[in-house]
């Protein structure tokens, strides 16, 4: 279809006053004879309407509205299939600069020549089609509280649920706790946990199919086409024989915890009748009541300790985040079920978030409970049999000895996507690392931090991907995802990680968090057959189109995909699996050929964009800077400052990009032959805490950017034309510093020596 592109040039706002309206009309018709350009009062409801009218009596296929920030609109109701490329003229120019200037307006003429090419470029997006049907039944793994409840969550909303536990009775830990901490208001009393009625309801549900004793011995495909095949399970281990097979949409990893095996430095293993929270519940749930170990004796007194082994800066230095809450209702079994019984209970911190406040009032008020904040020195064995455990470091100052029959030791969560050995060696070698006796002492054990920090976890979805059998893990075990701004993504599309395996809960959040997966894999399921991308890009009917006639199998797009999206045949040859891809372009910025590309954008796209600009020559002293700008964070960051009306260099041109990984290392080089003087790069923080929002994809800009720097010096430029910063949206305030640190940079060391040529 012939191109029929229209330009809308916002008026409003103070726009008209800051700029020559005319002139800048003039671009659009005069050097891109676009034939339709006009002005509009608003870019708020009542003037889009008289837009989408143009858009009609013209018969406009694609348009650019120039005015406020594509962010910020709230009304978006453009007639199907026509392009819309909206572009800040507000906050990106009238906002940061001062009003009616040469370097202001050659600002707005710039962004409209930059976008007028792109809108020339795109192509109308077709949403993928598998060329199966998508499936849209979803596979639950774990029968414990979070996966039960993802179940009927699901079901109740009319989806079909496949339910696995590898165990052969459903119910997880919930179905070994004696009681449940209160759930209802007022929050003091103990409650049944009804999981028998919970499991009732799950296993009569007629849109439920629940395997007991199996595990997900292999999954193949794709959101909306995983082949999921299931194995027997006997005694722990799968018994080889193949239970089923069949196809779902999305798939909720419910597979919970396991209790942190404790440290040498408590008495755990070492002195009977010390036990762990879990056995104290187990032992009630069996039994009905608290006896000691050693002799069968009915226990009148517990001590609990705390944190046993959590929040040790040294090794599980996160909280657990239900243990205090244990500690509080054992001892509230104790005091319930045995006269004048005493429970003492030693703490650092007590954390009982919400509600739950009103739970530890409860056992604060009862005199039979004595809550201190020590540090537990020692535990022993006294001669008639009971247990002396010696605390420190009090809060009057004072040691303090009590006599009790049984000590419980309040232990960790760690998630059953952990490897608890990996994690325990990893744990040991951080600390060597920093006080190890000898550098090669400590070097070695830097090695084994640096290697261990990646481990595999435990194999349990065994997906058949290039990239591992199974959720990528952090260093504490957990599905590595984006906590900040997508906590139930994971880096692989459509499986979803929830309650306990995915962050330490209580059986509450775990059913809040239960519903939350569900809510994503239906959203997953229901997209992927639209053809559209889920979080972060949610609705982009973009995907890659690889033009593998070119392609040289370096397998840069299959390792640096964040997300697993790629596989390979035998050759190397990249095989996409579209319904997994989240649209981020890290595969546009890793391939060396330049043969990936998306219908709106690639690198033809962007670099037209570039070299749209119109770079003054030299001998005019005004430099040009391109800034490639993350669109998550630090485009956004760009609309504040502008909001802000913080100004900065007239001299920067700037284009957004899907993600910093996006950034394909021709377009540095294309500018700077273009004759722009730098090239700023802005994407989201990286590490640990990490912000990108697609997981890897700011860490690979910055670690290709040294790829950059040597072709710069290949070029005999000065590598300090390319600088890299990370950003947050809240640090807006630091833009206008960037950019003007690097015009005065560019200042100093002088023009791009290939303007002009
Ligand atoms: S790198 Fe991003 S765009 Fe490319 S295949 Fe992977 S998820 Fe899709
Ligand atoms: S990065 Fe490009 S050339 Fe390399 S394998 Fe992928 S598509 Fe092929």
């Amino acid at each position: 279809m012939e191109d029929k592109i229209g330009v809308f040039i916002c008026t409003g706002y103070g726009i008209a006053e800051a700029l020559d309206i005319d002139a800048l009309s003039k671009v659009a018709t005069g050097e891109y004879n676009i034939p339709f350009c006009t002005t509009i009062d608003s870019c708020e409801k009542r003037d889009l309407e008289l837009v989408y009218e143009d858009i009609k009596k013209e018969g406009l296929n694609k348009i650019i509205i120039a005015g406020i920030s594509a962010r910020r609109y709230t009304e978006e109701a453009f007639p199907e299939g026509v392009i819309v490329e909206k572009f800040g003229l507000l906050e990106h120019v009238v906002l940061c600069q001062p009003p009616n200037e040469e370097d202001t307006q050659m600002m707005a003429e710039d962004y409209l020549r930059m976008y007028i090419t792109k809108v020339q470029k795109m192509a109308t997006l077709e949403p993928f089609q598998s060329e199966e049907a998508i499936d849209k039944s979803i596979l639950v793994v774990g029968g414990g509280i979070t996966g039960l409840t993802a179940a009927l969550d699901a079901a109740n909303t009319g989806y079909e649920v496949k339910l696995t536990e590898k165990t052969d009775r459903l119910g997880g830990w919930l179905a070994k706790q004696y009681k449940s901490i209160p759930t209802r208001p007022p929050y003091r009393e103990l409650e049944d946990t009804n999981v028998d009625a919970l499991i009732t309801e799950v296993e009569e549900n007629p849109l439920i199919k629940v395997y007991k004793s199996a595990i997900t011995s292999e999954i193949t495909g794709a959101p909306g086409l995983f082949d999921v095949t299931l194995k027997s399970v006997a005694n722990g281990k799968s018994g080889g024989e193949v239970l089923d097979k069949f196809r779902v949409g999305a798939i909720i990893q419910a597979t919970g915890w396991k209790p942190k095996e404790p440290r040498d430095e408590l008495p755990y293993g070492k002195v009977e009748d010390v036990i762990r929270n879990v056995e104290l519940e187990e032992m009630l749930k069996n039994d009905g009541r608290i006896t000691r170990p050693s002799d069968g004796k009915e226990v009148k007194s517990i001590a609990f300790i705390q944190c046993g082994g959590s929040r040790n800066k040294e090794h599980h230095s996160y909280c657990s985040s239900i243990c205090c809450l244990t500690s509080l209702k054992q001892a509230m079994y104790l005091r319930e079920s045995v006269d004048d019984a005493k429970a003492y209970i030693f703490y650092e911190f007590i954390r009982t978030p919400g509600q739950y406040e009103d739970f530890y009032r409860r056992a604060q008020e009862d005199p039979g409970v004595f809550l201190t904040r020590a540090n537990v020195a020692d535990v022993t064995r006294n001669d008639d049999g009971a247990l002396v455990l010696t605390a420190e470091n009090t809060m009057p100052g004072e040691k303090i000895q009590v006599k009790v029959d049984l000590v419980v030791l309040a232990a960790g969560m760690i998630p059953n996507s952990a490897d608890g050995e990996a994690i325990r060696a990893y744990e040991d070698a951080k600390v060597t690392a920093e006080k190890g006796e000898s550098d090669t002492e400590r070097d070695r054990a830097a090695e084994t931090v640096a290697k261990l920090i990646d481990h595999e976890g435990t194999e349990i979805l065994n997906l058949n991907y290039r990239q591992g059998p199974d959720l990528p893990i952090l260093q504490y075990g957990f599905p590595d995802s984006h906590f900040i701004c997508f906590p139930y993504e994971s880096r692989r599309t459509g499986i979803y990680p929830s309650g306990c395996v995915r962050q330490p809960m209580d059986g509450l959040s775990s059913k809040e968090d239960a519903a939350g997966a569900a809510l994503k894999a239906i959203q997953c399921v229901e997209m992927t057959s639209r053809g559209e991308a889920v979080h972060p890009r949610a609705g982009d009917q973009s995907y890659p189109d690889f033009f593998l006639q070119r392609c040289t199998q370096c397998k840069r797009c299959t390792e640096e995909c964040p997300f697993g999206v790629l596989n390979e045949d035998e050759k190397g040859t990249p095989l996409l699996q579209a319904t997994r891809c989240r649209r981020c372009g890290v595969c546009l910025g890793a391939c060396p050929e330049r043969i990936v590309s998306f219908k709106d954008y690639s690198v033809d796209i962007i670099g037209s964009m570039i070299k749209a600009v119109d770079v003054p020559d030299e001998f005019d002293e005004k430099p040009r800077i391109l800034a490639f700008l993350c669109e998550n964070d630090a485009f956004p960051a760009l609309d504040q400052a502008g909001l802000h009306r913080l100004q900065y260099t007239p001299f920067v041109r700037i284009i957004p990009v899907r993600c910093l990984g996006s950034v394909n290392s021709v377009w540095v080089t294309e500018a700077i032959s273009a004759g722009f003087d730098g090239v700023i790069l802005i994407g989201c923080k990286y590490g640990d805490d990490y912000q990108c929002h697609f997981c890897k994809g700011s860490e690979l800009a910055f670690s290709r950017s040294e790829n950059v720097r040597e072709k710069l010096e290949q070029m005999q430029m000065e590598n300090q034309r390319v600088e890299l910063h990370q950003l947050q949206i809240s640090e807006y305030e630091k833009l206008p510093e960037i950019f003007d640190k690097f015009a005065e940079m560019i200042e100093e060391i002088g023009m791009n020596p290939y303007k002009g040529m």
